[in-house]
């Protein structure tokens, strides 16, 4: 069997434009560049989506 594809769980950030990875199903994300807390939603279980800012 072949691996399903490797989904990449990125957002890019929308303080400074970075992507960065995201746990699989993880509420929130936090950017390690720049620092800032998202909230993250779910639109597909491999799709992460920035809400928000988590405060
Ligand atoms: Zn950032």
């Amino acid at each position: 069997m072949t691996n399903a594809k490797k989904a990449e769980m990125m957002v890019r950030c929308k303080n400074c434009i970075k992507r960065f990875e995201v746990k699989p199903k993880a509420d929130k994300a936090k950017c390690p560049h720049c620092g800032v807390e998202y909230r993250i939603s779910w639109p597909k279980p491999d799709l992460p989506y920035i809400r928000g800012l988590a405060k």
